[in-house]
């Protein structure tokens, strides 16, 4: 008789959770996943999935408009945010069955509560007990709305995509991913948008050429952004709210949304009874296999606050299920992870950016900024930029930035070139692909000048 209920029970059917249950299920491992809200977790439910299917509705607006250039007559295009909403949800509800169709073909148990750690090998649900060998906490993060007068008058990243109705004036406060994302959505479907930041800056930790490119697009189509600014205090009135910023201004909106950073979801979980060690974040700490400071208990995804993306909780999970299921250890690579914003227009990187570079290296930096072919036409005043951040003595390419139409389509291939450590000769050598703009940026020939020291 095995000494516990399962090998393996997950917390969490996020996507860390479900890759890592799946594919243990699968290599012959007794697994139980429990999950309190929805299967799919933050990206599928409440992030990356309903959040582009709203950009990709958003969008249509920018292609109406550049139509016209192309001769088209478009009249009467109304949009409908209440059957958008419908559709998406009705698309969230069909993964979410997906999801758990596969975790039970797996041979996966699915448990549908609220598990609690009760001791290292045991998960209290509903009012139960189950024991594993190996736990893994997969549960995710959540926005932060930190607490200030007027507090409970505002949003978060969840309640945006499920509004009724679309705001007419929307204040988004923060400078990061999702802030600049639903800025796009409401924008591009006529909202006046006002993006709040604290500091100068979008996207901290991005290279600053995307940010300011961003910055300028994104102003260019009618996005405020008050920078240097920080709000003190919402009052709710009849017809909307009164946001008061500390420099003593105030503007009116209808919708105030914080997207102003997410925390790992371990309180009450029972982990630092146990002695799990969380960090000052409150993120589980793992080394990397994965395991947290005790010895059977383990932890993947944005709970462990390390790089806090969907394909690097689903690469976790792999690794983790090859490791203690297969009998193939392995660990995760996280250099040269791309990311992507989609904002509009989108952004989207892989490596170093300048700023990094030049830390540890002397480098060649190369640059292109210029209007998309379609715009030519549509007449639409958009500038695509490329950049690539060159190290001068070995000839790699360390940084490769886009913001523009596709970034996210274009980037994804050069990240396979960096992981394989391409050079800019390499580069250079690649014939391109005409006429895209991904060609540009195997055609960029001279480096921006140094700036000379005085
Ligand atoms: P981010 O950490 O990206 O950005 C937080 C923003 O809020 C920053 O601009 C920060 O300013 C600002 N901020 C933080 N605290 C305050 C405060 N108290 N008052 C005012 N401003 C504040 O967080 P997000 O919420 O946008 O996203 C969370 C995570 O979700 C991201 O880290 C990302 O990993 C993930 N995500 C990824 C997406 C993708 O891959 N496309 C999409 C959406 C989310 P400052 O810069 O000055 O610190």
């Amino acid at each position: 008789m095995a000494k516990y209920d399962y090998d393996l029970i997950t917390i969490g059917a996020g996507s860390g959770g479900v890759r890592a249950s799946r594919l243990s299920s699968k290599y012959g491992a007794r697994v139980a996943v429990i999950e309190e809200s929805r299967y799919g977790g933050t990206c599928v439910m409440r992030g990356c999935v309903p959040k582009k299917l709203l950009v990709m509705g958003s969008h249509f607006a920018q292609h109406f408009e550049d139509a016209v250039g192309f001769g088209w007559t478009v009249q009467g295009a109304t949009h409908d945010w209440g059957a958008m909403i419908a559709a998406k949800n009705k698309e969230l509800d069909r993964l979410e069955g997906v999801y758990q169709r596969m975790l039970r073909d797996a041979g996966t148990t699915l448990i549908d509560g609220r598990g609690v750690l009760a001791d290292a090998h045991t998960v209290e649900v509903n009012g139960k007990r189950v024991t594993a060998d190996k736990i893994l906490v997969a549960v995710g993060g959540w926005p932060v709305i930190p607490e200030f007068p007027g507090h409970e008058h505002v949003i978060s990243s969840n309640e945006a995509l499920d509004l009724p109705q679309r705001p007419k004036r929307v204040v988004i406060v923060g400078g990061g991913y999702i802030a600049v994302e639903f800025a796009g959505i409401f924008n591009a479907l006529g909202s006046d948008v006002t993006i709040i930041i604290r500091s100068g800056h979008l996207l901290r930790g991005f290279d600053h050429d995307v940010s300011a490119t961003l910055a300028e697009e994104l102003e260019k189509n009618g996005i405020k952004i008050r920078r240097d600014c920080l709000l003190r205090s919402i009052e709710k009135h009849n017809d909307g709210y009164s946001v008061m910023f500390d420099m003593g201004e105030e503007v009116v909106a209808d919708c105030v949304m914080y997207a102003t950073g997410r925390a790992p979801n371990t309180k009450n979980l029972g982990l630092t009874e146990l002695g799990v060690t969380l960090n000052k974040k409150g993120a589980v700490q793992v080394d990397e296999w994965n395991r947290s400071s005790v010895e059977n208990i383990f932890a993947i995804g944005d709970v462990t606050d390390r790089v806090n993306l969907t394909p690097v909780a689903i690469n976790e999970g792999r690794v983790f299920a090859e490791s203690f299921f297969n009998k193939n250890p392995m660990t995760l690579d996280y250099t040269n992870i791309a990311s992507a914003v989609f904002s509009q227009p989108t952004v989207s990187v892989v490596g170093m950016t300048e700023e990094e570079a030049r830390k540890n290296h002397k480098v060649r930096v190369f640059i292109s900024r210029f209007r998309l072919m379609k715009h030519t036409l549509s007449g639409r005043n958009e500038r695509t930029m490329m950049k690539l951040v060159v190290d001068k003595a070995t000839d790699k390419v360390l940084g490769v930035h886009m913001v523009g139409d596709d970034a996210p389509e274009i980037i994804q291939g050069f990240a396979v070139a960096l992981k394989c450590g391409a050079t800019k000769a390499q580069f250079d050598a690649t014939v391109g692909i005409h006429p895209t703009a991904a060609e540009e940026f195997v055609t960029m020939r001279d480096p921006v000048p140094e700036k000379v020291e005085v």
